[in-house]
């Protein structure tokens, strides 16, 4: 069984796919994560972030681990909280961008659906990486709305940005991924539409528990 949640940023995804992921009792995969981790490495190692044949070659080299709870692992360094940083968020769709680090990522991803039940999230989990998954789903919430949750999981880790440069940094990052040509974020007709904007994170994740099968 496999649960693919995609939407943009401040949607709710992260929050309500790991929730769902324990409810259910299934493995759970964040694949922003991957893209975090393989722009915070061209970051540090001076990659250039317009070369994708170099970004390519990178990401196949890396190890990425998920580690206990939301532990995210690079090459054997915690950077759980490191890839969330505003450097990471403001180039991660640049990267995520190149046709040669999507590919470097394809099987990894696949790889998390073998011998096990999977709710992952992303933003091409249902159209490109689990195409016949049993439950596709798309988030969605208000621009505001998403601008705010992002300024309050900064805010808790000491970082003070105000909402108006949130939503502008947003918006881009959303025209950046809806515009690519490899794997765009976009809704498909087989995914089912939640808005998020007025509902509590357990309100969307009954919601979600809902629309998988029961005795699953
Ligand atoms: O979900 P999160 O905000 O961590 O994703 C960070 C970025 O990674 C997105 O803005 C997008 O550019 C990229 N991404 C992607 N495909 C995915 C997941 C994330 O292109 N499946």
């Amino acid at each position: 069984m496999i649960v693919t949640i995609d939407g943009p940023a401040g949607s709710g995804k992260s929050t309500v796919a790991r929730l769902l992921a324990e409810r259910l009792g299934f493995r759970f995969l964040d694949s922003g994560a991957l893209y975090r981790c393989v722009t915070l490495a061209a970051i540090e190692r001076g990659v250039p972030l317009s070369d994708g044949a170099a970004l390519g070659r990178l990401a196949t080299g890396l190890r990425i681990a998920f580690g206990e709870g939301k532990t995210v692992l690079l090459d054997g360094v915690d950077v759980t909280t490191e890839i969330r940083s505003e450097r990471v968020s403001t180039n991660v769709s640049e990267v995520a961008s190149k046709a040669e680090v999507r590919s470097a990522l394809t099987g990894l991803q696949r790889r998390c659906a073998e011998g096990a039940d999977l709710v992952c999230e992303g933003r091409d989990m249902g159209t490109v990486i689990f195409p016949l998954a049993d439950v596709k789903v798309y988030l969605d919430a208000a621009p505001q709305t998403r601008a705010e949750r992002r300024r309050l999981e900064l805010s808790a880790r000491g970082e003070d940005v105000s909402v108006d440069v949130l939503v502008a940094r947003m918006k881009e990052r959303d025209r950046l991924d809806s515009s690519r040509e490899t794997a765009p974020l976009r809704r498909a007709d087989d995914q089912i539409l939640v808005d998020t904007s007025g509902l509590t994170i357990d309100e969307v994740v009954d919601r979600l528990s809902g629309l998988v099968p029961p005795g699953r």
